[in-house]
């Protein structure tokens, strides 16, 4: 059967499902969108990632078509009649079709997509190995050049630091903000450990505020870790006892090595080992 994609109300075959080539989503990357993972049926903190696409929406002033308890149940419907029990979810919002100009008041038709298709997961020999980073030199998105806290279809910024990670062997790189500090990695949020104390940067620093880190800041907090929200440098980074990385797709992966240097004994530790399983747990509801 042909995965069954959700376009504005209506879905159509893989194939079949397509938007207009005058879309400012493509011409301009002007949009947004959303990552949800579905765990047992149950997608994880729907709410929250509904809430974000909404804010990402208002801060380039796009208003959505449809309402947050309606985009809930198409998610919900893409999902049982793709028959998807364990996946990932994709909301895709464009500014719609309009002229070759960048004028956004000349486009009309918000395209609403959802994509719920199976992940692509990390293969499962890095979160027991744990991964290897490289910092970038490109720097994230000054925050008043365009907020990182914006998840907008523009992931250039993030693209360029994926291709110089990859050249340099590694899935996954770190980016620092315009003052030299940590920010986060190009799909993944950053934390470290260092004498049972859970740090990573603050929003201000200029990030995604992931809906997997807010989760793993409350599941530091009831394993009964400080937690603090502060910036970071790659000095914090290098001499930290652990470190890992969340996201949706990533859940929370072990990060062993950055910029070459080992982290902490090379292996995985035992806080990062602690916050997957009840991440883990949280997930699938236990
Ligand atoms: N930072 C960036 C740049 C991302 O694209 C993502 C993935 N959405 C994250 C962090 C992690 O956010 P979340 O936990 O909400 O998936």
């Amino acid at each position: 059967m042909s995965l069954k994609i959700w376009i504005n109300g209506k879905l159509h075959d893989k194939e079949d499902a397509k938007i207009s080539v005058y879309d400012h989503g493509l011409l301009y990357g002007d949009g947004v969108f959303e990552g949800l993972r579905c765990y047992s049926g149950r997608v994880f903190r729907i709410d929250e990632h509904i809430e974000r696409l909404w804010d990402s929406a208002q801060a380039i002033r796009l208003e959505l078509p449809l309402t947050p308890s309606a985009l809930h149940e198409a998610i919900d419907e893409t999902l049982r009649v793709n028959e998807i029990h364990d996946g990932y979810i994709r909301v895709v919002v464009t500014r719609g079709a309009g002229t070759l100009g960048l004028d956004p008041n000349l486009t009309a038709d918000p395209q609403v997509i959802i994509i719920a298709d199976r992940i692509a997961l990390y293969p499962e020999e890095l979160y027991e190995s744990g991964l290897e980073i490289v910092t970038v030199s490109v720097i994230r998105n000054h925050q008043a050049a365009l907020s990182p806290r914006i998840k907008s279809l523009n992931y250039l910024n993030n693209i360029l630091a994926k291709i110089e990670g990859l050249k340099a062997g590694c899935v996954e790189a770190l980016m620092l903000n315009s003052h030299g500090e940590v920010a986060e990695c190009t799909g993944d949020n950053i934390f470290v450990v260092r004498r049972r104390v859970l740090s990573t940067p603050p929003v201000e620093a200029g990030i995604l505020e992931g809906i997997t880190r807010d989760a793993v800041i409350e599941l530091g907090r009831e394993a009964g870790l400080e937690v603090r929200e502060v910036p970071l440098t790659k000095h914090d980074v290098y001499i930290a006892d652990e470190c890992f990385l969340t996201g949706t797709a990533a859940e929370v992966i072990p990060v062993v090595k950055v910029d070459s240097r080992t982290i902490g004994n090379g292996q995985p530790g035992p806080v990062t080992c602690d916050l997957r399983e009840r991440f883990f747990k949280l997930a699938h509801g236990e």
